[in-house]
């Protein structure tokens, strides 16, 4: 029979860290950490195919239930108490636990065993009725909340809220700031109110059976697995709805029991930048969910948690060094076993150290990347899993933008708070997640800014551009949920007023309503009440960046080049590591202002020296604008493709009057004729129109003109002793006959050149395969040719006859009806317009064994691309200069993933 419960805690250890599918993260490592010889309070975790079971069956079978109550037994016996005993009661707490942490997503119930008869009983052993009464307070409150409300589907209620305000409306009262200052009479009160509360709301008592209490529990976390906002959580994060939780029974250890107990939360390293110093959270005297609520804004627990806002804060390190010291080598068994950063909870009673979960922890891009580097320096992990571990997220993150900094330097900040997660954002307040739903479908680009975050805001905090919290700490939900997503965060602002029914925030006394324009700073913490520019960030002066990239540049097989069309483009490409331009586009250079006037000419002339003499005006230009790349990135080759798009793109519209006037009087020709021109030009479908070759032969002098601009720039280079490496492309090809043409008017050119300059030119000669009929005859064109790049954004389009531009406005009916699950143009599709790119390939060595394939094009930058073109073993891949760090490690990646 299947194994349905397992026990962990006190040397029983009956599932380990391998088991998280069925036992989920927290459980299976509740056991690995206990079979580590790491205190843990004993219990047991009910499996994920319980979850599933339940739903279907909508209560928990006979024979589970035995199980259950088997291991309650052994429990009591390792802990020598008894569940509901009325001498010494054992209390438990009941916590999901799914395979994929899902931060605050669902329920926890803290204190379960807690009735009429077990209070007296346990205030008699602890002689601290204070703390006796101030955990039942919390398990009514966690109780109404989780399993009377919410697993009943009871929404409306907000019992918790409720009971919140009863509470905080006492404590003002009573001019009490902090919970823990309330005495045993004054929480017995409080109790009484609470139950008077939920009477009137459910119409039945608070239970005041311990067994009712825990398989209320139990049920109720498993309800919470199909609980609104775990399963939007899941939608976003793509975590299948069929995994289902476990349940965690464990026995209680108490935080709360006066001043020789504490709660807390701890990265073993700094989750913001890396830095290998342990980083966390506590709060004397409290439950774990103080903390991890944001309830109270906890203190740093060493030195290096501090901020400048808790610089004055108490810390574990100084208040119990010898506990400090024992987490601290706890956070050395952990590191050494699970070879990652961990993200652990633990709980101080009277003195002694016990941890309550340990699972990998979230992580910024900068952090994961240090930590990276650094467990390989100290021989933690391996060279291949630092690159195996960082994801392109993280590379993304760490390059993007910042407030720039002179702007800073100029404004001063309203407020500030904790940096919960680095970076910099900008955008218009709005004080609900709906709100900023309802915003971003606007487009407009929004700043949240919330008392304190809940799991229920998950989705408007996604569509926001940043957060700002007025309430809670580094490790609160707002933090945590920011953080793993790379948003920028601000925590802890606790002079934010928030008015939400005049949709007002104050700060600082002044009022600022919906809609105003902040920035936010949150690598500092700092908020501006303005709308501040943001800048690129200087991550290539990131020492471990560079480590990881010269890691990738060890591994990966695939050249990668970038795809830049000006000097500026090109310079940067080389700093971020291009090897090379794999594609320079030469129509940019067309439109510039003072050159589109020959190229109109150009286009408009009848007569073919006129339209030569046009055309020629632009050498000189082209002439200097290749130079300059060239220069750049020599000695790397630069694949320049000739002039590509329709001719109609460089004329006026025909509305233009203005400018068909002036251009008429350029050219000393009627306006009439100019019309009647552009209207010839017209194309039906421009993008299978006149262009790319089909152009340069009805015009060769284009390629003449482009080709003698290439050459007399190498030829200056060469002259300055720098070493060119132009790779002419023709594009558009799709008959051997076109290239052939084409091929004779560079070649035409070159030997002329090489006379004038008195030099022999090296050049390379290739196409642009974004063609089906050219993929089919690739191999008669590598024939002729000496490189081939695969242009895989036409390819897709001509392919499978979508238009990139209109795609956007059915592409979601696909998604929706399971057609494609992912965007052609951003990933190829494997199946069609890979296979194309692999047969072409095929061909294209069969007849040229050694010609030089690549790729150019938006895929040349997405990673999952990158794997398929690094298993179809091409050469390189060419992409956009800031996905280069990306396309680095997904090839590093491929190459050890095939
Ligand atoms: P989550 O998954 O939302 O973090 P947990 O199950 O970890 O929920 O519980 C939240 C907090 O409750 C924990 O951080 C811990 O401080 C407290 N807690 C859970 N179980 C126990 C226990 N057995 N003894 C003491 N505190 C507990
Ligand atoms: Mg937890
Ligand atoms: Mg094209």
């Amino acid at each position: 029979m299947k194994k349905h419960v397992y026990l962990f805690g006190q040397g029983i250890n009956e599932g380990n860290a391998s088991q998280i599918d069925i036992l989920g993260g927290k459980g299976a490592n509740l056991a690995e950490m206990s079979s580590l010889n790491i205190p843990v309070p004993p219990g047991f975790t009910i499996t994920t195919p319980v979850c599933n079971t339940f739903f279907k069956q909508k209560s928990i079978n006979k024979t589970i239930k035995k199980n259950i109550v088997q291991s309650l037994k052994t429990v009591e016996t390792t802990m020598s108490k008894g569940f509901g005993d009325i001498k010494n009661p054992l209390l438990l707490s009941v916590r999901s636990g799914a395979k994929i942490s899902m931060p605050g997503m669902m329920e926890t119930v803290l204190n379960i065993g807690l009735t009429s008869k077990t209070i007296p009983a346990l205030i008699e052993k602890t002689k601290n009725p204070r703390f006796v009464y101030d955990s039942y307070r919390r398990l009514i409150m966690m109780y109404s909340d989780v399993v009377m409300e919410k697993a009943e589907q009871k929404n409306h209620i907000q019992i918790r809220a409720k009971l919140e305000n009863i509470l905080d409306k006492y404590k003002k009262k009573h001019r009490v700031i902090n919970d823990y200052e309330l005495t045993s009479q004054e929480l017995q009160h409080l109790i009484k109110r609470f139950k008077n509360e939920i009477k009137k709301h459910f119409k039945i008592e608070f239970p005041d059976s311990c067994k009712e209490q825990l398989w209320g529990a139990i049920e109720a976390v498993f309800k919470s697995w199909n609980g609104k906002r775990a399963f939007q959580y899941r939608n976003i994060e793509k975590i299948p709805h069929d995994w289902g939780t476990a349940v965690n029974v464990q026995t209680m250890v108490f935080g709360n029991l006066g001043k020789t107990s504490a709660t807390g939360v701890a990265f073993t390293r700094n989750p913001s930048n890396g830095d290998n110093n342990i980083y966390g959270e506590w709060l004397k005297n409290a439950q774990g969910e103080d903390v991890v609520a944001g309830i109270r804004t906890p203190n740093p627990i060493n030195e290096s948690s501090k901020t400048t806002r808790t610089k004055n804060s108490q810390t574990l390190q100084k208040n119990w060094p010898n506990i400090y010291k024992k987490l601290i080598k706890i956070k050395n068994t952990l590191e050494k076993h699970y070879k990652d950063m961990q993200d652990v909870e633990f709980t101080i009673e009277s003195e002694k150290l016990w941890m309550l979960q340990t699972r990998k922890g979230k992580r910024t891009g900068e952090a994961a990347i240090k930590i990276g580097i650094e467990m390989n320096d100290e021989k933690l992990i391996t060279q291949k899993e630092v690159i195996d571990r960082i994801i392109s997220k993280n590379i993304d993150e760490i390059m993007h933008p910042k407030v720039d900094p002179e702007l800073e330097k100029i404004n001063t900040p309203i407020e500030s708070g904790l940096p919960a997660s680095p970076g910099g954002a900008c955008g218009q307040i709005v004080f609900t997640a709906s709100e900023a739903e309802e915003w971003h479908k606007k487009n407009k680009q929004v700043l949240l800014v919330r008392h304190e975050t809940s799991p229920e805001d998950v989705q408007g905090m996604h569509v926001s551009q940043g957060i700002i919290t007025a309430k809670g700490g580094m490790t609160s939900h707002a933090a945590l949920v920011a953080r793993g997503w790379g948003k920028a965060c601000i925590v802890g602002c606790s002079n934010l007023n928030i008015d939400l029914k005049h949709k007002t925030v104050t700060i600082n006394n002044i009022t600022y309503k919906e809609g105003a324009w902040f920035t936010i700073n949150s690598t500092e913490g700092f908020i501006y009440d303005q709308k501040l520019n943001l800048v690129k960030s200087n991550f290539f002066k990131n020492k471990y960046f560079l480590k990881l990239m010269s890691l990738t540049n060890k591994f990966k097989r695939l050249k990668i080049r970038a795809n830049a069309d000006n000097p500026k483009d090109a310079s940067l490409s080389k700093k971020l590591g291009s090897q090379g331009i794999g594609l320079c586009r030469t129509e940019h250079m067309f439109f510039d202002k003072k050159r589109i006037r020959s190229v109109q000419k150009m286009i408009l002339s009848k007569l073919s020296v006129d339209r030569k003499n046009a055309i020629m005006e632009l050498l000189p230009y082209q002439k200097n604008d290749f130079y300059k790349i060239l220069k750049e990135i020599s000695p790397n080759p630069v694949t320049i493709r000739l002039l590509d798009p329709p001719l109609h793109e460089f004329l006026p519209s025909q509305k233009n009057t203005e400018l068909i006037h002036s251009l008429a009087k350029n050219m000393k020709i009627s306006s009439k004729e100019i019309k009647n021109r552009i209207i010839d030009l017209f194309e039906i479908n421009p993008m299978l129109g006149h262009r790319g070759c089909r152009l340069a032969v009805s015009f060769p002098e284009i390629t003449e003109m482009q080709v003698e601009a290439i050459f007399t720039a190498c030829g200056k280079l060469i002259n300055n002793g720098i070493n060119p490496n132009p790779e002419i492309m023709i594009p558009l090809v799709s008959t051997v006959g076109e290239f052939e043409h084409q091929k004779m008017v560079v070649k035409k050119i070159a030997k002329k050149l090489n006379k004038k300059l008195k030099i022999q030119l090296k050049y390379k000669l290739g196409t642009m395969i974004e063609l089906p009929r050219a993929c089919l005859i690739a191999d008669k064109i590598a024939e002729r040719a000496d490189f081939i790049s695969f242009g895989t954004n036409d390819l897709t389009q001509t392919t499978f006859g979508f238009s990139r531009d209109d795609i956007g406005s059915f592409i979601q009916d696909y998604f929706d009806n399971n057609i494609l699950t992912e965007d052609p143009f951003k990933t190829i599709d494997q199946e069609g317009v890979g296979q194309l790119v692999k047969i072409a390939a095929k061909k294209a060595k069969k007849s040229k064994p050694n010609i030089k394939i690549g790729i150019c094009g938006e895929h040349g930058g997405d990673p999952k691309s990158i794997y398929f073109f690094n298993n179809i073993k091409l050469n390189y891949v060419s992409c956009s200069p800031y996905r280069i760090p990306i396309a680095y490690l997904a090839a590093a990646k491929a190459s050890f993933r095939v």
